[in-house]
């Protein structure tokens, strides 16, 4: 499989250009050259397909490259923790892609990354710099997912003081290659600073950067699996699925709508943001107009200008009527996050985090306007990560996980640094 630039310039990339050059070099972002439908064959097992199965079904066409046993081996190490649907009540249902490493549905798309990069770092002296900005979950997953990766190192970005402590901790005590960079800043600038070393010559040249941000094609390929393996963990016979995404950046979305372009039956999508709803106001109005993120208590989701929207409106040709045929958006201020996390305790005994809240309240309210559906939301953090958020509504401790309590204990090496290019220089440079 080729992959195609947003953008629509230039010549198409195979796999390992897209992987380790992140943005197409037109500036836009790559996308698969062609959707695949899955055959009809892979629809009807009795029983559903393993998630294992549904992995090398969904990714052999995108993979070509890889030999059999080789995608098989990669989607085994990758998708090596559940990811279960749990039912709330008669009609909803909550995907929970929080049971890897770091308790965040990113894991998914870093583990596959990692693995994909060390495959095509094959010649001996190739080295590389993976550079992210993260407004929490992303520096954590992709970090841990490189941790001691031959050749490679992470440096990570992300806004002094707006990164939960828990979350943080994940990425700032790692040490070996990981290194991270407590900006004097907001996410955005962190975004802009890696969007500018990409965009720099001399930095491409001597440190080759790699991104992991969700611009990346490797980390958007492996989520279009868990939409398919939410289907088949339904009982034959329900109603077509309603998802809803709680979003920021919108790379999970986009999975998505790709898993129906795949052939996947659904009813519909909600891109449920927080009040950063540059997507739900161009739903509604046509408008698009990226702005300055503000801060929520879903703050993984505090994005102001999501790029992966550029892929959706790709994949649709730029046709809003289109895109608003599978697509409905909504969004939710901290005040109704905290109530949903309040009610669905009290109604269900159930604990969502501030992300999942949002696309709870989305999945609702859009499932009284769509008939007969099969609601489900896609979990995208255990709320033990988010639990300062969470404690106060429910009224009691959330259980830290054993492998986030310990990280908490270790020493916090993080760097300062000015929200600069010249500053992320110099780091980058003095230690390649
Ligand atoms: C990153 C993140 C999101 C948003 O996902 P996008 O793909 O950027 O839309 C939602 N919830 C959590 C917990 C996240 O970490």
């Amino acid at each position: 499989m080729k992959f195609v630039s947003t953008r629509g310039a230039g010549s198409s990339a195979d796999l390992r250009t897209a992987v380790l050059g992140g943005l197409a070099p037109d500036g836009g972002l790559y996308l698969p050259e062609q959707v695949p439908l899955l055959p009809e064959s892979f629809f009807a097992r009795p029983g559903g397909a393993s998630l294992g199965e549904t992995a090398v079904a969904v990714l052999h066409p995108y993979l070509e490259e890889l030999a059999e046993p080789d995608l098989k081996g990669l989607v085994n190490d990758v998708f090596s923790f559940d990811i279960p649907l749990v039912r709330l009540g008669s009609d909803v249902r909550v995907l929970e892609l929080f049971h890897g490493p770091t308790l965040a549905f990113k894991d998914v798309g870093a583990r596959f990354l990692a693995r994909l990069v060390s495959r095509c770092l094959r010649d001996a002296d190739d080295r590389s710099t993976v550079l992210v900005a993260t407004s929490g979950d992303t520096g954590s997953a992709v970090a841990r997912a490189f941790l001691g990766v031959p050749r490679t190192r992470v440096v990570v970005l992300y806004p002094e003081g707006q990164v939960s402590p828990v979350q943080q901790k994940q990425f700032t005590t790692l040490g070996d290659n990981v290194r991270a960079l407590a900006v004097a800043g907001t996410f955005d600038d962190c975004q802009r600073l890696v969007k500018e070393a990409f965009a720099d010559d001399e930095l491409r040249r001597t440190v080759r950067p790699i991104s992991a941000n969700s611009i990346n094609i490797g980390r958007l390929l492996p989520q279009i699996v868990y939409y398919f393996h939410a289907v088949a963990q339904l009982p034959a016979g329900e109603p077509p699925v309603l998802f809803a995404t709680p979003s920021g950046n919108f790379g999970n979305l986009c999975a998505g709508l790709i898993a129906k372009r795949m052939g996947l039956p659904v009813s519909g999508f909600v891109a449920a943001t927080n009040v950063n709803d540059v997507v739900p106001v161009y739903l509604e109005t046509g408008e698009f107009r990226p702005r300055s993120s503000r801060r929520t208590i879903s703050s993984a989701m505090d994005v102001g200008d999501p790029s992966n929207f550029d892929r959706i409106r790709f994949l649709y040709g730029d046709d809003r009527t289109a895109i608003r045929r599978d697509l409905t958006g909504r969004r939710y201020d901290d005040d109704e996050t905290r109530t949903a996390i309040r009610e669905v305790r009290s109604r269900y005994g159930y604990t969502l985090d501030p992300h999942t809240a949002v696309g709870y309240l989305g999945l609702r309210a859009v499932m009284e306007t769509h008939g007969d559906v099969t609601g489900v939301v896609l979990a995208t953090a255990h709320p033990a990560k988010f639990r300062d958020e969470v404690e106060p509504e429910i009224g009691e401790s959330v259980e830290l996980p054993a492998r986030l309590a310990e990280c908490l204990e270790r020493e916090d090496r993080s760097t300062r640094m000015a929200p600069e290019l010249a500053a992320l220089r110099i780091v980058l440079t003095e230690t390649a």
